[in-house]
C-alpha cells in the first residue's frame, strides 16, 4: 500500500470522527490527547478516546476504548473495516502494541489503518501493522 498518499474521502471522514473523539480525551497527566474511530463492516462508526488514571498503568488508549465500546454496543460478531487515529498534540501516534493485538481479534486483514506518523499521515493495511499477531492454535 502506498503510504505517502493522503487517505481517501471515507478515511478523511473517519479521521474527523477520531479528531472529535480526541477533543473528549481525559489526559490530565500526559496531555496526550488521542481519538480513534473504527468503521465496522456494518457501516457503523464507533469512537473512543484515551482515558488516563492517576495510577498510570490503568490508562486505556483511544483504540481500545473504541474497541470495547464497539463490542459492548454491537456484539462480538463485529468486524472492523477501517481505523483512524487522531492526535491533537501534532505528534506521531501509531496504535501501540497492546491496541494492535486487541484490534487483531476483530480486524479484517486488509482494513486500512490511518494514523499520524512522524512525517504526516500514514495508512497501512492492518496485516502490515501487525504481521504476526498472537493466535491461540491448539493441536
Ligand atoms: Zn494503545
Amino acid at each position: 500500500m502506498d503510504t505517502t498518499q493522503w487517505p481517501d474521502k471515507a478515511l478523511a471522514a473517519l479521521l474527523e470522527s477520531a479528531r472529535q473523539a480526541a477533543l473528549r480525551s481525559y489526559s490530565p497527566y500526559s496531555g496526550f490527547r488521542v481519538g480513534a474511530a473504527l468503521k465496522l463492516s456494518s457501516g457503523e462508526i464507533v469512537t473512543g478516546t484515551n482515558v488516563e488514571n492517576v495510577s498510570y498503568g490503568l490508562t486505556i488508549c483511544a483504540e481500545r476504548a473504541a474497541l470495547v465500546r464497539a463490542v459492548s454496543e454491537f456484539g462480538p460478531e463485529i468486524r472492523i473495516a477501517a481505523v483512524a487515529v487522531a492526535n491533537l498534540n501534532d505528534a506521531a501516534s501509531p496504535p501501540c502494541g497492546a491496541c494492535r493485538q486487541m484490534l487483531a481479534e476483530f480486524m479484517l486483514a486488509e482494513a486500512p489503518v490511518v494514523f499520524p506518523a512522524a512525517d504526516g499521515l500514514q495508512t497501512l493495511a492492518f496485516h502490515e501493522l501487525l504481521p504476526l499477531a498472537f493466535e491461540m492454535k491448539l493441536k
